[in-house]
């Protein structure tokens, strides 16, 4: 069974996809929406600052389980995005989305496919998958 919604995205991007056919073209913008998201990211801390990073080396102890990991390491976040910079990476991350969706176009993937796939990897390996 596939996701409705999932493949009436992947088949609009498909149909818009004029100017970007081209491999190259597809590869190169997936590589720059993904920048413009981490530099929007970044911005929400040096430009605005809604929200603020707070970093530094964690001595992880020797006794410590691979279950309990989860709960010792944090983001390193501060504050929470402001609506500004909530809409500009949320539009980054949709940009991301549609060439992501154009490369599994050009292959002759099926995103929902891989979001099933991947999903079953994750659940299945749980705390163990390191990726
Ligand atoms: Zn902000």
């Amino acid at each position: 069974m596939r996701d409705l919604i999932c493949d009436e995205f992947q088949n609009t991007v498909s149909e818009l996809l004029i100017r970007h056919h081209s491999i190259l073209d597809v590869l190169s913008k997936l590589q720059e929406t993904c920048a413009r998201t981490n530099r929007a990211t970044v911005k929400a801390v040096t430009g605005c600052g809604c929200l603020s990073i707070e970093a530094k080396k964690k001595q992880i102890p020797p006794d410590l389980s691979i279950t309990d990991l989860k709960d010792y390491f944090e983001s390193h976040l501060r504050g929470e995005l402001c609506d500004n910079c909530r809409e500009i990476i949320e539009t980054e991350i949709g940009k991301t989305l549609f060439y992501l969706t154009a490369l599994c176009n050009l292959l002759d993937l099926n995103l929902y496919d891989i979001f099933l796939k991947e999903h079953k990897k994750i659940t299945t390996l749980r705390v163990f998958n390191f990726t």
